[in-house]
């Protein structure tokens, strides 16, 4: 549950409703409805009616829609964007690069691709007591998936898992976070202008206790969020064995090797550590590098950083955007005073930002920092860039894996074999390698974490499959009127049979 909730009110109807605010201003822009567990309980109900036509009308008729919904998201992108940073705060080019892009990019990918991932499978068996028979695997829509989303991203981390759980034939159900309810609003408008059938996609606003009553009433909850509120997902899931996907918080490592181009370490470092206001789940929270760059490094970051323009403004006026959650800003103070109280140093920012209202913490960069720091050990999900002197590349990957989470990670080298080496020793979901983040966009590849950062992943094959039930098929086709095996036993059968698996199996080797 959000660390603050908004305060709820009752409307003259006598319906709850809650606020949103714009973060960057601190003014309520929309009042949505507080939905119950009554209200969910008709939504699914709605849901579980219309799927089955849903469903028949194949990956054809769904692809059709899907793909009008890809221009839809062109064509309206600047409505859209508005709507994205009227309630988050960020950037105008954060919130192009990371959610217009990523979501136009999925409508297409999901329906070019449910039918590839998700079409039948001919599965051949060396078991002598199906020879002759027709295996098959299919996947099955589940019927209603429930989406639960974060605020960080309403349109990509949200909304996003509903393209391929629309793909694959099921009806959807989306709690966004009440923080930043009105992006799924507004794409469940261009849904319905698409030719989405009524009742296929809903979007229940609520609290937290909303997205709890969703977990009793679908067959799968897909869940992006803090790892807090998975684990309680979880727990709540067990009581009725409904599946969940879990992506969860990250603390994702960067290693700078003493071969690196510095120059675009130092600028990647910088990039993905402030993107959207440093609040993804797989922004570079923390860096390692070897001692002979590291003072090179930590000079080009923070000559970099100190140029950063913070604000409100239009397209190409600021770099870096405000808090979205107001909460948020307290944990990243906490964790800059704890460093600075436990010996670090603060090179660039170090405070809240002044700005006429909203909520703001300045791009700060952190040096002197070690483990007993909550900025290099908790999730931060702010504009810090916490910079730590290693000895080697030991020490490097010791330190990385030193977490509990395990979602992201890039290391920085010029001898790229070397580097992939490296990677491939770190404990995360994805390593990218002169690279970061940017791994997110190519949805063909998995994304998911290890460790306290999530169970499941999204994009790829799994990423769709997840929202389907594996069904086998066996089809026999010619047959006698009894197998052999069936029916009466009979002693001479059975030596007969136990010879025959001798002879298939009992020939092997012995060690
Ligand atoms: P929260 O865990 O606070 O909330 C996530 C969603 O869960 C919200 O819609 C929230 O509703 C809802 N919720 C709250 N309580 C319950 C409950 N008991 N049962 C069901 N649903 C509930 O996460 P944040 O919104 O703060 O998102 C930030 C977190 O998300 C970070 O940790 C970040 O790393 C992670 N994240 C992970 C990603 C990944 O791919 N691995 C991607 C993006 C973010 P409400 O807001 O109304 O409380």
């Amino acid at each position: 549950m959000a660390a603050t909730e908004q305060p709820v009110q009752e409307t003259a109807s006598g319906k709850q409703e809650f606020a949103v605010e714009n973060p960057a201003t601190g003014e309520v822009i929309a009042h949505c409805p507080d939905l119950g567990a009554a209200d969910i309980a008709a939504m699914a109900r709605r849901g579980r009616e219309v799927q089955p036509a849903w469903d028949a009308l194949g990956f054809e008729g769904r692809g059709r829609i899907l793909r009008r919904m890809q221009k839809w998201v062109i064509d309206h992108q600047d409505e859209i964007i508005a709507v994205i940073r009227s309630e988050t705060g960020k950037t105008y080019e954060d919130a192009l690069i990371a959610e217009i892009s990523y979501g136009a990019a999925a409508f297409g990918f999901w329906a070019v691709n449910a039918p590839k991932y998700l079409a039948d499978e001919k599965v051949k068996s060396s078991a002598v007591l199906v020879k002759g028979k027709k295996l098959m695997l299919r996947h099955k829509p589940l019927g209603l998936i429930g989406v639960i989303g974060p605020w960080n991203y309403p349109l990509t981390n949200s909304f996003g898992d509903c393209i391929p759980a629309l793909a694959a034939g099921n009806s959807v159900i989306l709690k966004p976070s009440e923080i930043t309810p009105l992006t799924s609003l507004k794409l469940a408008e261009g849904l319905r202008e698409c030719g989405i059938p009524e009742g296929v996609f809903q979007v229940a606003t609520g609290l937290g206790a909303t997205g709890a009553a969703l977990v009793d009433q679908v067959d799968m909850i897909m869940f992006t969020g803090s790892t807090a509120t998975g684990k309680k997902v979880m727990q709540k899931a067990a009581e009725t064995l409904t599946p969940v996907s879990l992506e969860l918080g990250g603390k994702d490592p960067m290693i700078v090797l003493a071969d690196a181009d510095v120059d675009r370490a130092a600028n990647t470092a910088l990039y993905y550590g402030m993107f959207n206001g440093g609040q993804t789940c797989i922004s570079v929270e923390r860096v390692y590098v070897e001692a002979p760059v590291y003072d090179e490094f930590v000079a080009k970051v923070t000559d970099r950083a100190r140029a950063l323009r913070q604000g409100d403004g239009p397209s190409g006026s600021v770099d870096v955007g405000s808090m979205t959650f107001p909460p948020q800003v307290d944990i990243v103070e906490r964790h800059v005073e704890d460093a600075k109280a436990k010996g670090a140093k603060v090179l660039v920012g170090g405070a809240r930002g002044e700005h006429d209202g909203g909520y703001w913490y300045e791009p700060t960069v952190l040096v002197d920092v070690d483990h007993t720091m909550s900025a290099m050990m908790e999730e931060t999900f702010g504009p810090t860039l916490p910079i730590m002197k290693v000895r080697d590349e030991e020490e490097a990957i010791k330190m990385a894996n030193d977490s509990p989470y395990g979602l992201g990670a890039s290391v920085f080298g010029r001898d790229t074999r070397h580097a992939e080496a490296v990677a491939r020793r770190v404990e995360a979901g994805a390593v990218c390698v002169n690279d970061a983040l940017i791994n997110y966009s190519a949805l063909e590849l998995p994304m998911g974490g290890v460790k306290a950062s999530g169970i499941g992943s999204r994009h790829g094959a799994g990423g769709i499959r997840k929202f389907t039930q594996q069904q086998a098929l066996l089809v026999t086709r010619f047959a006698t009127k009894k197998d052999p095996h069936m029916y009466p036993y009979s002693a001479k059968m059975t030596a007969r049979l136990g010879k025959f698996f001798g002879f298939l199996y009992g020939r092997g080797k012995r060690d």
